[in-house]
C-alpha cells in the first residue's frame, strides 16, 4: 500500500481546530476527519439507551450493539449511528457533555481506534481531535497543536451561537469551557496532550486565514504534497 499522507491537529475545545483543518483540507487537497464526532455518535447513544454519562459500565454495555461509521458525501464527513445519518443531531450542548464522558473510557476509544487508523490509511487526511498525534497517528507526517486563550475561545463561540440565536454568556461558555478542558486532560486514558513532536500555535490574536497560512508554510517546508 502506499504511505498516504496524515495531518495532526490536536488541542483544546473551541481552539479552532475544525475551521483550521477544513480550510487546510482545502488548499491541499486532503480530507478531513473530525474525530470528535465519533465520541458524540457514541454519546447520543447513551443518551438514546438513558445511560447515565458518568456510568462507565452502563457505557461500556452499550458498545457490543453499536455501530459507528464515517462517510465522506460531496466534500462533507457524515456519522452514521447503527444506520442512521446522526451528522446534525451531534450538535448540541448535552452530547459535547456526553461525548467529553464518554472519551474518558478507555473501551470506548479502543473501540473508535481501528475506525479511526482505517480511515487514515487508505486516504490522504488531515484529522483533528484530542490524541491524534499520540495515539492514532503517531507516525503523522506534521503535528499542530492548536491553542488560543480561554478567553478568545469563548468569544468566538459566543459569536457563533449568537448568530444562530442561542442566548448565552462568555461566562457561562468560560465555565462549560473549563469543565470539558479539566476533563479531557485530567482523564487517566489518553488525555489531552502536545506530541513530543508537535508544533505548537496559538491563534489568539491571529486570524483563521493567517492560522491556515502558517499551516500551509509548515507542510510546504516539510514538502507535504497529497497524491
Ligand atoms: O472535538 P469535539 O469538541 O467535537 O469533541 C467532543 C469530545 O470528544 C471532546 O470534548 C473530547 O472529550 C472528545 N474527543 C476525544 N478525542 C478525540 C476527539 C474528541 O477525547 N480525538
Amino acid at each position: 500500500m502506499t504511505k498516504t499522507l496524515k495531518i495532526a491537529i490536536d488541542g483544546p475545545s473551541g481552539a479552532g481546530k475544525s475551521s483550521l483543518a477544513k480550510g487546510v483540507a482545502a488548499k491541499l487537497g486532503l480530507t478531513y476527519v473530525d474525530t470528535g464526532a465519533l465520541y458524540r455518535t457514541v454519546g447520543l447513544y447513551a443518551i438514546r439507551n438513558g445511560v447515565d454519562a458518568a456510568d462507565k459500565a452502563g457505557i461500556i454495555a452499550l458498545l457490543p450493539s453499536l455501530t459507528v461509521e464515517m462517510t465522506n458525501e460531496e466534500g462533507a464527513q457524515h456519522v452514521y449511528l447503527c444506520g442512521e445519518d446522526v451528522t446534525d443531531k451531534i450538535r448540541t450542548p448535552e452530547v459535547s457533555h456526553y461525548a467529553s464522558s464518554v472519551s474518558a473510557v478507555p473501551e470506548v476509544r479502543q473501540f473508535l481506534f481501528s475506525l479511526q487508523r482505517e480511515i487514515a490509511d487508505k486516504r490522504d487526511v488531515i484529522m483533528d481531535g484530542r490524541d491524534i498525534g499520540t495515539v492514532i497517528l503517531p507516525d503523522a507526517d506534521l503535528k499542530i497543536f492548536l491553542t488560543a486563550s480561554a478567553e478568545a475561545r469563548a468569544r468566538r463561540r459566543y459569536a457563533e451561537l449568537t448568530e444562530k440565536g442561542i442566548k448565552t454568556s462568555v461566562e457561562e461558555l468560560i465555565a462549560q469551557q473549563n469543565e470539558r478542558d479539566a476533563r479531557d486532560s485530567g482523564r487517566d486514558v489518553a488525555p489531552l496532550t502536545p506530541a513530543e513532536d508537535a508544533v505548537f500555535l496559538d491563534n489568539s490574536q491571529i486570524s483563521l486565514a493567517e492560522t491556515i497560512d502558517e499551516v500551509i508554510r509548515l507542510a510546504t517546508e516539510k514538502q507535504l504534497t497529497a497524491k
